[in-house]
């Protein structure tokens, strides 16, 4: 008894994992898709589009401020998804942004500029893009995997 009321470590997820396995799958719709989006863009919570959610900028809380959602979803190293499409996010805003840079400028194209700002801007933006890409990795798994009541804590 005494294990049991021990203080929750940080470690551990706050869902058990093998609950989280069992969780059917349900389809989204463009209209969900938007909503966590434009949530996440804001850095608010996926599920309620309330909060706070992040600690500070490097660091999600460990339950939403507003719903009591379990941001972590009870899956040990949840966000490894993220950091994937962090890194995709990064590389397709810099292949936007190249290619509409050649076609603005051309036949001018300022390649002195582009040797250094090019690999400032892709050192960087996975330092900006950090929070946002944790919080739409949420949002999507939300999307596919609905909340279920035992996810959810009154703050
Ligand atoms: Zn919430």
């Amino acid at each position: 008894m005494a294990a049991r009321q021990r203080k929750r470590s940080t470690d551990q997820p706050l869902i058990e994992e093998s609950s989280e396995s069992a969780r059917p799958m349900a389809w989204p719709g463009m209209r969900g898709v938007a909503t966590v989006l434009g949530r996440a863009l804001r850095l608010r919570c996926p599920n309620c589009g309330g909060g706070p959610v992040l600690e500070h900028y490097w660091k999600l809380r460990a339950r939403c401020g507003n719903c009591g959602l379990a941001l972590e979803r009870g899956e040990r190293d949840y966000f490894i998804g993220s950091m994937m499409f962090n890194l995709v996010v990064s590389e397709l805003l810099f292949a936007v942004l190249f290619i509409a840079t050649l076609l603005i400028t051309w036949p001018d194209v300022p390649w002195d500029t582009l040797e250094w700002a090019a690999p400032l801007a892709m050192a960087l933006a996975p330092f900006v893009l950090f929070p946002f890409s944790k919080l739409i990795w949420l949002g999507f798994d939300l999307l596919l995997r609905p909340v279920t009541p035992d996810e959810l804590q009154p703050q």
